[in-house]
């Protein structure tokens, strides 16, 4: 998971424009971070750090054009050194800056075949995308909206995976497009006569740009140098989402694919209450894992006439426990992130509500902790499904044998998280609450992958996984 923005600015620059979008997607990755301009040149800022904390005004104000993209990253395939940092800048034969979200799936056999023409700088996996673009465009006689439309296309033939993805290229403007699965989100919205493209719509809004629609799967958007939008459907797609942006990623105030995110977060709390129900399990009070299972907590709680308090305090200055790359580092921040209220747990039954379990030991930390300060009892309610499945599409959760409950029973993952009982949300409420007229991509939990995966590439994946551990 990764964030990135895209702003074709009317006039003056778009510098500020892409660094207020990328602090309100920050949630999206807080490893590394940067932007790539253009006037008559790239200018390009990225590095390691959070939004705020790189790209300083002294760094800022090298970056010059009303043309120009952004990134925030949470590393997946590379092992999120400096130089894999995005956006990537070529300058010669034809500038191009370029960045994504996403994984690319056949990133080593792309990569071997374009060595043979091409130098590759780092082990991201935009590299690919890059050069399979560069070389395409090379190939043109002439740079216009049909050869670069054809470079995407030639994309979409070769690099699979998943990959939403926002370009500048020199004589012609701002470039975005989406996998023809759209497993990533991407949006884009107007003000005036410019034009944002960015992960989630919730950058759209805080900038005052009018949300237009999300891009289609298969599809490229132009903004040409002059301003002109240009649409065009490469392929035709078949939109699979990934079903753990309304679940996790997203920020509550964001707007996916037509569905509020918080929205959905409710009916993940109600159709989780029915679960509860079936178990008879009796609970004083239900307390949400801060931050992103408070919506579904909340319709907890009003289902199950139970009241809802904040019984866990996050400190807000310690980043996202799940998208930190290392596992030790993980549990060591659990403990300073989250703080108990105790006038709100001492004696009482506590039916914690999380997102999700994935390895199982941050649920192991958060129910200690209700423990130790005073819960008679605790309960454990997942608003997802078991997670059982790797995930290739670009989330950090990609060995098999990291997962809790693969291969285990329920009340086995009770027993080693310590909670005294446990309710998952079935896989059904999970796809009808998020929306039942709908195909996500729910591989993580079914096995189901909507791209091709051969078995080499999970080996490939898990292998590289592991070497970061
Ligand atoms: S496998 Fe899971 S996390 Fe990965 S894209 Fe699919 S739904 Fe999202």
């Amino acid at each position: 998971m990764c964030g990135i923005i895209g702003v074709y600015g009317n006039e003056g620059s778009v510098k500020e424009t892409i660094l207020l979008g990328l602090i309100s997607i920050q949630h999206r990755g807080q490893d590394a971070c940067g932007i790539a301009t253009f006037s008559q040149r790239m200018h390009l800022e990225k590095g390691l750090g959070l939004v705020g904390q790189f790209l300083t005004p002294g760094r800022l104000k090298n970056l010059h054009g009303n043309v120009g993209i952004g990134h925030v990253r949470y590393p997946t395939i590379g092992k999120g050194a400096p130089e894999d940092a995005q956006p990537f800048c070529l300058l010669a034969p034809r500038g191009i800056a370029i960045a994504h979200n996403g994984n690319v799936i056949n990133y080593k056999e792309l990569r071997k075949k374009l060595s043979k023409k091409v130098k590759f700088k780092s082990k991201c996996d935009i590299e690919v995308i890059l050069y399979t673009l560069a070389e395409e465009l090379k190939k043109a006689d002439r740079l216009n909206p049909q050869t670069i439309f054809r470079s995407v296309e030639r994309i979409f033939n070769l690099v699979c995976g998943s990959y939403s993805v926002v370009s500048v290229i020199e004589g012609a403007g701002l470039l975005a497009f989406r996998d023809p699965y759209g497993i990533k989100p991407l949006v884009f919205g107007m003000k005036d006569n410019s034009y944002m493209f960015a992960s989630e719509s919730v950058a759209l809004e805080v900038l005052g740009y009018k949300m237009v629609r999300d891009v289609a799967p298969g599809e490229a958007i132009l903004i040409t140098k002059g301003g002109k939008f240009l649409s065009k459907t490469i392929v035709k797609g078949n939109l699979h989402p990934c079903i753990f942006e309304w679940v996790y990623f997203a920020r509550p105030d964001s707007v996916i694919d037509n569905i509020s995110v918080y929205e959905a977060r409710l009916r993940l709390g109600k159709s989780l209450a029915k679960e509860i129900k079936k178990t008879k399990t009796k609970a004083d009070v239900v307390i949400p894992i801060p931050d992103t299972a408070r919506a579904s907590a909340l319709s907890v709680a009003q289902q199950l006439s139970v009241k809802y308090r904040e019984g866990l305090i996050k400190n807000r200055y310690i980043g996202r426990t799940f998208i930190m790359p290392e596992d030790d580092e993980r549990k060591r921040k659990v403990r300073s992130k989250l703080n108990p209220i105790r006038s709100e747990i001492n004696n009482r039954k506590v039916l914690l509500i999380d997102d999700s379990i994935v390895r199982g030991n941050t649920s192991r930390e958060i129910i200690n902790l209700v423990r130790n300060a005073g819960a008679k009892e605790v309960y454990f309610a997942s608003s997802s499904p078991p997670l059982k499945y790797p995930c290739v599409y670009g989330i950090d959760m990609q060995t098999r044998s990291e997962f809790i409950a693969r291969g285990k029973k329920i009340e086995d993952v009770e027993k080693e998280i310590g909670a005294d009982r446990l309710v998952y949300q079935t896989l059904e409420g999970l796809i009808n609450s998020i929306g039942r007229d709908r195909n996500f991509c729910t591989a993580c939990f079914n096995g189901v992958y909507p791209t091709k995966v051969s078995k080499e590439t999970f080996r490939i994946i898990e292998k590289e996984r592991r070497s970061r551990h």
